[in-house]
């Protein structure tokens, strides 16, 4: 029985997924889930991509920690109403975690 040829990703397929490996940090992913909500304060956030990954600028180091409540305001309210509510800027939130991520891995000072 011959095996069927694999299914071929078209040039385009191919780059579009090149681009999307590019942006995309797992583990980021999981330390932002780990962080307070920006809304509300709870823990156990669904990291949401500031701008959304609709958008062409999406990356996962542009992501914020919010509580599935929150999230889901957000995405009702629209980013500037939702900003202006929470009175925080994303540049700033963004530059703040992924200042506190590469700080988390630093190396502990000897003893
Ligand atoms: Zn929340
Ligand atoms: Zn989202």
């Amino acid at each position: 029985m011959a095996a069927r040829a694999k299914r071929r990703l078209s040039r385009a397929q191919v780059a579009r997924r090149q681009r999307a490996d590019g942006r995309r940090d797992p583990a980021y992913l999981m330390w932002v889930r780990g962080q307070q909500c920006l809304g509300c304060g709870r823990y156990g956030c669904d990291p949401h991509h500031e701008p959304p990954r609709s958008h062409a600028d999406w990356h996962d180091h542009k992501t914020v920690p919010l509580c599935r409540q929150c999230h889901d305001r957000r995405h009702a309210m629209g980013a500037v109403r939702f900003w202006l509510a929470i009175e925080a800027m994303p540049s700033t939130v963004i530059g703040a975690l992924r200042a506190s991520y590469s700080q988390s891995f630093a190396s502990e000072p000897p003893f």
